[in-house]
């Protein structure tokens, strides 16, 4: 299995590495658990940069898709998931960001020299995923109700039976 190195994050940025791989859906051990087939695979960048700040950042950037179980129909879903992240790396604990004043797509990240980027490429992935993923309006598959029933089947003619045995 293709490991991702750890990687310094501070070194990575004040570097601007730029690191590149397409992931299989069935390498990431906790998306796994949650798709229906192994098919699928993500595209996961990684660059290092230093903002106007000189700040030591990172840009990942994930885009692929996976197929997971719609929660209207139940039937297989594809979701498509792409996603542009970025961290600025403290240094401690006192200098990351308070939550409320990052921007949607920026985060804080405490400085690690041993950085898993797999995981956080994943973490990302799993952030994307909707609560209750479902096909598009009006393009779920359609329960099957009139395929091979005939008129006998038709829900009238069994209302039609109930009220008729009142006389
Ligand atoms: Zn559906």
């Amino acid at each position: 299995m293709p490991e991702w190195p750890l990687v310094d994050s501070v070194q990575f940025a004040k570097q601007h590495a730029v690191e590149r791989r397409s992931v299989a859906v069935s390498e990431f051990k906790r998306l796994a658990q949650l798709v229906l087939s192994d098919e699928g695979e993500f595209e996961v960048g990684l660059e290092g940069f230093e903002d106007s700040e000189g700040r030591p950042c990172l840009q990942l950037h994930v885009a692929g898709s996976m197929t997971v179980t719609c929660q209207r129909c139940l039937e297989p879903l594809e979701l498509g998931i792409v996603s542009d992240h970025r961290f600025v790396l403290a240094e401690s604990e006192q200098d990351l960001m308070d939550p409320g004043d990052e921007a949607d797509d920026v985060d804080s990240l405490l400085a690690d020299s041993k950085l898993d980027a797999m995981a956080l490429a994943e973490d990302e992935i799993l952030l994307q995923i909707p609560m209750a993923p479902v096909h598009e309006e009006n393009t779920c598959t359609q329960p099957q109700w009139s395929s091979d029933a005939g008129s006998e089947g038709s829900p009238f003619s069994v209302l039609g039976a109930l009220t008729n045995t009142k006389d």
